[in-house]
């Protein structure tokens, strides 16, 4: 015995896909839920900084327009150095592209890296652009307008603080996507660990119970209703196995033993034939013997097969109505002339009124009724009665067999229907222990049941209940 679960990858057991499945769903959407809220962030960022741009250049240029040329330079200077001259940049560029004022320029390259491409600028609105100044790890974005006198006012903005504000953001959603996977992939093994443990158990007993064990059971724990339920199931199908094989061992060493005594009596007849035998009636005597013998074994043989097949469901029943009071009165004729020479009163009672019937195999409903008198007449002593009665109740007929003859020890009732059971006391009477399995297989096979009640030295009274057959009326 082995166990394989050493040999599985990991990536392959449920546990595992449960636990990516969780760490999946934890992580779609808040992945989904953190770019959405910096794509935001971003367009945010980026629409402050035009919007500021485009309000310093209305400003600067009416400035320019009513205090002229020294006091926008006086304005330039102020600004940077209040924003910082490396955040900042202002220009006013004459119609050549000339620089008429300046705010420091010394961060930024000089002018030139700022120098706007004059045919790209639109007349009243300013025209705004990313641009890149060597040197600086950001980019910056510039505004320029052109005035009415052909003059260009620029303003640029370092974009750093921008760009740190959004790698901060991209950074703590790193860390927050990575801990809320680490959670929750813990979170889901754990989970999925221990709502296969029960899975593990009912494996772990099946690897154990191998060929020999069939006693052992799974543990039920309290996993929860699933788990539970294949447990029991589990541990169901267990007992089902297990009363199965003891059957068999049963089954197979009646079987052996059945077959020996017969095979033992030809061999015996065959010897003293051959030793003793002289003459062709001797021989003619013998070979009666024999076909008795191989009678009496093909008929044991039949009989276990066909409660073999009728219990698996592997014959096919005849499906036509059966009208029980002719299948009662044909046994009654047929058990009568036997029943006189066991000297017992055997009678048979149906209900005027309404003829019961049921839909099924009349030749097995008939045998399985054989077997019952046949019974009842083999265990009931000279001077008892057996009656064989039939009655419907609701959707059932009961067609019950009584006698009162020496009835079944308490302790062999719940054996009398096993295959090749025997009870102590009819170990002398003719038989082999296969009539009541074969009744209780066609009965069954026809979604009936039969029962026993029976007391010692009273009498048994064996009872087959049927689905009736609905009559038209009904
Ligand atoms: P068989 O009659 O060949 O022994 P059955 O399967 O018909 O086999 O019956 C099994 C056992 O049940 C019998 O050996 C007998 O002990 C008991 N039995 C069956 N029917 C009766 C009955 N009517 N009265 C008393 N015992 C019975």
């Amino acid at each position: 015995m082995s166990s394989k679960s050493g040999e599985r990858p990991l990536v392959r057991t449920v546990t595992a896909r449960l636990t990516l499945w969780y760490c999946a769903v934890f992580a779609v959407p808040v992945l989904a839920v953190f770019t959405l809220v910096y794509s935001i962030l971003a367009r945010d960022l980026n629409q402050r900084v035009n919007q500021d741009l485009a309000d310093d250049l209305a400003e600067f240029a009416e400035l320019y327009r009513t205090q002229g040329l020294t006091a926008l330079q006086a304005e330039f200077d102020r600004e940077a150095a209040s924003d910082g001259v490396e955040v900042i940049s202002l220009v006013l560029f004459g119609p050549d592209l000339e620089v008429r004022a300046a705010s420091d320029l010394s961060s930024w390259q000089g002018p030139d890296t700022l120098r706007p491409d004059a045919v790209r600028v639109p007349r009243n609105s300013p025209l705004i652009r990313t641009i890149r100044i060597p040197g600086k790890t950001a980019p910056a974005r510039v505004a320029v307008l052109r005035l009415e006198d052909g003059t260009f006012l620029l303003a640029a903005k370092a974009l750093d603080s921008d760009r740190e504000l959004l790698a901060s953001y991209r950074r703590v959603c790193a860390i927050g996507l990575v801990v809320m996977l680490v959670s929750g992939g813990l979170t889901g093994w754990f989970l999925a660990k221990r709502a296969m443990a029960g899975v593990a158990r009912v494996t772990r007993t099946a690897w154990q119970i191998g060929a020999s064990d069939l006693g052992r059971r799974v543990p039920v724990g309290n996993e929860g209703e699933e788990i539970r339920e294949l447990a029991e199931a589990f541990n169901q199908m267990l007992e089902r196995i297990r009363s199965l094989v003891a059957e068999l061992r049963e089954v197979s060493n009646n079987i052996a033993h059945d077959l020996r005594s017969p095979l033992t009596r030809i061999r015996g007849l065959a010897e003293a034939a051959l030793t003793h035998s002289e003459s062709l009636d001797e021989y003619r005597r013998m070979a009666g013997a024999v076909v008795e013998e191989c009678d009496h074994l093909v008929n044991l043989i039949n009989t276990m097969l066909e409660i073999a097949e009728t219990d698996a469901g592997a014959t096919r029943l005849a499906r036509t109505p059966v009208d029980i009071r002719a299948l009662i009165e044909d046994a009654h004729d047929l058990f009568l002339a036997s029943a006189e020479e066991a000297g017992v009163q055997f009678t048979c009672s149906v209900p005027e009124d309404a003829s019961p019937a049921v839909t099924g195999d009349r030749g097995r409903l008939e045998r399985a009724l054989a077997n019952l008198i046949d019974n009842a007449i083999k265990y009931t002593p000279r001077g008892g009665t057996v009656e064989v009665r039939a009655e419907r109740s609701g959707e059932w007929i009961h067609v019950s067999v009584a006698d009162t003859g020496a009835g079944i020890p308490p302790d062999e009732l719940p054996r009398v229907f096993d295959r090749f059971h025997r009870g102590d006391r009819s170990r002398t009477t003719a038989g082999n222990g296969l009539g009541l399995s074969l009744a209780r297989a066609v009965v069954r096979a026809h979604g009936g049941e039969i029962t026993v009640v029976s007391r010692v030295n009273q009498g048994s009274t064996f009872t087959l209940r049927l689905p009736a057959l609905c009559s038209p009326s009904e």
